[in-house]
């Protein structure tokens, strides 16, 4: 996550140049919801997952009631999105409570590290138990070998931001560049009733109240930036103001490497085009859910994503 922080520097005083006005905002009577559908509401990562051009998926799970259970891809990405939030409170809990006059970050996590991956592996302890198959010994350890460089890079980054900034003059103080170049806020919780989203929208991170993002693990896929459009829009109808830029942190962890990649990822511009592809996704989901219509199967299986849960049995054989 820290990794924005240094993306934002390079990236966004150009992607303030390309600002248009915006049409679609949140807090705007264009993005409602028609009034047939006002009861009818959907979890903000549900409208914006989209692996299906039909959104058949939608139909499958929520009218027939063809749960997607807990896999392990489901379980691992959960965690690592846990992962990267606890680290940042462990770092700001160093640098806020602490009387710092040197960064050492680093040394300060790693003797928290196992720590930290208790935590975690806590906090999922319940998700664990429901994932089927069961997983094996060798993907817990990978996945302890993935927070081990969660930690260390997000430790490197922070320490070399704040290093940088510490050199830059005499009168510089850690806690005052933690707070003004490591502002992540990870617990925001979003409620607004006029878009068709569930009680309560969780982005995972804001940044500088500027950038709203997602972290997202896995095979990348194209729709993903529509949850940062999603999130946006719930926080302009939350609070009235508007949030231009969004990013997915799209992680990847190869094996030959003892940090994180990022490569996918980039802050955009939430434009209108973006926001207007959102929307009508929204309502057609929607729609789906209040008239319970099937919207079938497109022509031929080859159009189907493969990574759609339902791609390999129940969609096209037994319905
Ligand atoms: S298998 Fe194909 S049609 Fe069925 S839900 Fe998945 S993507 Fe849609």
């Amino acid at each position: 996550m820290h990794y924005i922080a240094q993306l934002y520097n390079s990236q966004l005083e150009i992607l303030k140049k390309q600002v248009e006005p915006i049409k679609l905002r949140g807090y705007d009577y264009t993005t409602k919801v028609k009034d047939e559908l006002v009861n009818v509401k959907l979890a903000v990562n549900a409208i914006a997952y989209n692996p299906c051009i039909t959104n058949r998926d939608l139909y499958l799970e929520k009218i027939k009631g063809l749960n997607n259970p807990m896999n392990w891809e489901r379980y691992a990405g959960k965690v690592i999105d846990s992962t990267y939030k606890i680290v940042h409170k462990k770092c700001e809990e160093y640098i806020m409570n602490e009387e710092q006059n040197t960064n050492n970050l680093s040394k300060f996590l790693s003797r928290n590290q196992n720590q930290i991956i208790n935590n975690v592996l806590l906090t999922h302890a319940g998700d664990l138990k429901r994932i089927v198959p069961k997983p094996s010994n060798t993907q817990i350890n990978d996945l302890k070998v993935i927070f081990k460089k969660i930690v260390n890079s997000e430790a490197d980054i922070a320490s070399s931001i704040i290093n940088f900034e510490l050199s830059k003059t005499r009168d510089a103080n850690i806690k005052g560049i933690f707070d003004e170049y490591l502002n992540f806020n990870t617990n925001l919780v979003l409620k607004g009733p006029g878009l068709g989203f569930g009680e309560k929208s969780t982005p995972d991170f804001i940044y500088k109240h500027e950038v709203i993002g997602d972290i997202k693990t896995g095979v990348w896929q194209d729709f993903f930036s529509l949850t940062a459009v999603a999130y946006a829009l719930a926080y302009e109808e939350h609070t009235n103001r508007d949030m231009n830029f969004g990013v997915i942190l799209h992680v990847e962890f190869p094996q030959t490497k003892r940090i994180p990649i990022y490569t996918r990822s980039k802050i955009e511009f939430l434009d209108n085009r973006l926001r207007d592809r959102f929307l009508a996704i929204r309502d057609r989901k929607l729609q789906i859910l209040y008239y319970k219509n099937d919207p079938g199967k497109p022509p031929e299986k080859t159009m189907c994503n493969k990574n759609c849960y339902y791609f390999s049995s129940q969609c096209w054989t037994k319905q």
